[in-house]
């Protein structure tokens, strides 16, 4: 997949379909096209008459109207009141095309040309799903047997352990420090793999303010993995919900998917966008940019699993983006971005005031988690009893480093997330949490 090698570029190499075809698992070759939802596009044609599709008459819903007010993204005390056309909420509340509804899909194909330097039309494609979560199951299963390996950065994201955990796949952790994941460590893994034995399929990172280590990759980094994957043969599982709560220093380094454009070999990269924490987490909207055979192996399993992402959540989505533009939608993040740096900078200075000496850290440059291992005297440390009894007990909560390694392993870190309290609740919980390391650690 990838660019169209240009002729000032021989050594480009383009990715075949039975390349793609040889990368997905048994239960995604096995995946059918549905018998009606594969002619269904055949609706679009220009006099047809369709008999094909068991579509609701839009008469019989209760919705007449919607209508809501959205903030300016420059001045979000301001706020424009919006109300759907019947057409849009005709759309709203029917089905749509697995991938989701075009106008949507044409604005996320123009983001990732502003924002990722991707152009629509270069072999890769998008689809849209509920929320990131329900594509990168789609992706992991579409690409992993039972019993391959797989590399997972540590500590990992814990919503994605279970996906790679249930397949019963050979999961081998690759650290991540303040610098991003060791690429380093994975060159080393691969150099001295056994001989005969299959090679990881996928590596899983989240390239900025990584959940729960809050670490960016450096741009060093990223093109050790990049190469790494060309020279190994892996596909990279980008998932980035935290692209647009990047704080840290400018020009950021790019994402994997806008690094690989200019690889000798593009099409290893499947990258995954959430509005999570930008629009609506409830609205479950994101969406995959890969290589179209990968995606389109997802939109199979779109097909048996929930037929299509939820065309209200996109059509909402539409409305919001086509307002602000993507002027607006940039102005809006950076925003956004900017009310999490000065949570973070709030929770740094707590950190700093109650923890010093109890704790160490690295401060994140993207996201909402600061990871911190607790200093509790010699040995590697377990924070896990400390977290669930004695910081409970004073009244905090916060996830115990274990959870986030998903081999199981016992962790003296800590993950706390910064996105929602205020300055008076964050100096009382690090205070709470200060009383419950003095008291593990006996003093
Ligand atoms: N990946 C990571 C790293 C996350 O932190 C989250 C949400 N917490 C997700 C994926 C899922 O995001 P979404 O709401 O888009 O499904």
């Amino acid at each position: 997949m990838g660019d169209a090698p240009s002729s000032q570029d021989p050594s480009l190499k383009v990715l075949s379909d039975e390349y793609y075809d040889s990368k997905l698992s048994i239960l995604a070759k096995n995946r059918k096209p549905d018998g009606i939802r594969s002619v269904l596009h055949l609706e679009q044609t220009p006099g047809i008459i369709s008999l094909l599709a068991g579509k609701p008459h839009p008469s019989t819903f209760p919705f007449t109207s919607l209508s809501f007010t959205i903030r300016d993204p420059i001045d979000p005390a301001q706020e424009t009141a919006v109300q759907l056309t019947q057409e849009e909420l005709e759309t709203a509340l029917q089905y749509s095309a697995g991938q989701g509804i075009l106008p949507l899909l044409e604005w996320a194909y123009g983001l990732q040309e502003i924002t990722q330097n991707r152009k629509k039309g270069e072999g890769w494609k998008i689809s849209f799903g509920n929320g990131s979560q329900d594509l990168i199951y789609k992706a992991v299963t579409a690409l992993v047997n039972p019993g391959d390996s797989v590399l997972v950065e540590v500590p990992v994201y814990a919503g994605v352990s279970p996906m790679f955990q249930t397949i019963d796949c050979d999961i081998i952790e690759v650290e991540v420090d303040a610098d991003g994941i060791l690429s380093s460590d994975i060159r080393k893994t691969l150099e001295n793999w056994p001989e005969g034995k299959p090679k990881p399929k996928v590596l899983y990172t989240v390239p900025y303010g990584g959940n729960p280590s809050g670490s960016t990759a450096t741009l060093a980094r990223r093109l050790e993995i990049l190469e790494l994957a060309r020279v190994h043969d892996f596909i990279i599982l980008e998932d980035d919900p935290y692209h647009y709560l990047y704080y840290g220093p400018t020009p950021r380094p790019p994402s994997y998917f806008a690094l690989e454009k200019d690889s000798i070999e593009p099409g290893r990269v499947v990258r995954f966008d959430s509005l999570s924490k930008i629009l609506s987490a409830g609205m479950r909207v994101g969406f995959v940019s890969g290589p179209a055979k990968l995606v389109q192996a997802m939109d199979a399993h779109s097909t048996v699993a929930n037929l299509q992402p939820n065309t209200l959540a996109m059509v909402l989505t539409l409305a919001v983006m086509t307002r602000w533009g993507y002027d607006g939608f940039l102005k809006h993040t950076e925003r956004v971005a900017q009310f999490y740096k000065a949570k973070r900078d709030v929770f740094q200075a707590a950190m700093v005031r109650h923890l010093s000496g109890l704790a160490e850290w690295s401060v994140p440059e993207a996201g909402m988690f600061m990871w911190f291992k607790l200093n509790l005297g010699d040995g590697p440390g377990d924070s896990d009893a400390l977290i669930r009894s004695k910081a409970f007990e004073r009244g905090v909560l916060a996830l115990p480093g274990t959870a986030f390694y998903p081999n199981k392993r016992t962790s003296a870190y800590v993950r706390a997330s910064f996105s929602m309290l205020g300055e008076d609740e964050v100096d009382e919980a690090l205070r709470r949490l200060k009383e419950a390391i003095i008291q593990a650690r006996g003093g």
